[in-house]
């Protein structure tokens, strides 16, 4: 897997994927993440990849000359998907990065300022990804999410003490209450069963405890359980 992030600012990708399991992961070839700055396809000395919108309005335009070289720089794997970060796309969810997570590259266009020239969407027709209703400033934290969510599903990320197996929403449900050494903090106790070395009783109490959890603050997600498993 290849991760290729068109970028004004590389930086903050590369700082990111630089550290803890990212690191680790990518210095064994599990994947890589590169970054191409559209600023480097610029044909102007200014190096301007942005201009005023026409019909006026706030803000900056993304120009789609050095975007669309930028991109077209790229060598496309046989099995590559193009993702755009935009607020405007389709919400970033678990089913989403596991389809993701089947491609060989993944290319991803982070925008800035006022966002792009509609003639790149038109151009490259990516698939447009949001990872929530809200807007950030720049598409660089919405490609680090998809690219550390993503990565977690390719064998060989997480090595067996990070495994993701019990995590929220793989089953469909969150994930249970964890706790670690001390068993009294602050007179705050660890469940007694949990205590007890019986692992038929734990995982009960750990799968009551998620469906518990997820009535009280998902219940969107435990009502699609609870008819998922009629
Ligand atoms: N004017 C644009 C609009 O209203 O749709 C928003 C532009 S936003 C300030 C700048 C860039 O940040 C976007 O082009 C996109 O790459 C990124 N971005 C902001 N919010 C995002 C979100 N919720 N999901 C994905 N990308 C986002």
């Amino acid at each position: 897997m290849i991760f290729e992030v068109l970028t004004l600012f590389p930086e903050i990708i590369q700082n990111y994927c630089d550290v803890s399991i990212m690191k680790r992961a990518r210095e064994s070839g599990i994947f890589d993440v590169k970054t191409i700055n559209p600023r480097d396809f610029t044909l102007d000395k200014h190096k301007k990849v942005d201009d005023t919108p026409y019909g006026g309005g706030a803000g900056m335009v993304l120009a789609p000359q050095p975007y669309i070289d930028a991109y077209d720089s790229i060598t496309k794997a046989e099995n590559s998907i193009t993702v755009m970060l935009s607020p405007q796309g389709e919400p970033l969810n678990e089913n989403l990065v596991i389809e993701l997570a089947k491609y060989n590259q993944i290319i991803m266009l982070c925008g800035h300022y006022e966002g792009y020239d509609e003639r790149i969407r038109e151009i490259i027709q990516p698939r447009e990804i949001s990872i929530g209703d809200f807007v950030l400033t720049g598409g660089e934290l919405p490609a680090l999410c998809l690219i550390d969510a993503v990565s977690r599903k390719i064998e060989g990320t997480l090595g067996k003490i990070e495994s993701a197996e019990e995590d929220s929403f793989t089953n469909g449900l969150l994930e249970y209450p964890q706790y670690t050494k001390p068993r009294d903090f602050r007179g705050y106790k660890v469940p007694e069963i949990l205590l007890n070395g019986n692992h038929k009783e734990i995982n009960e109490f750990r799968f009551q405890q998620q469906l518990e959890r997820t009535k009280k603050r998902r219940p969107d997600l435990y009502q699609k359980y609870i008819d998922n498993n009629k």
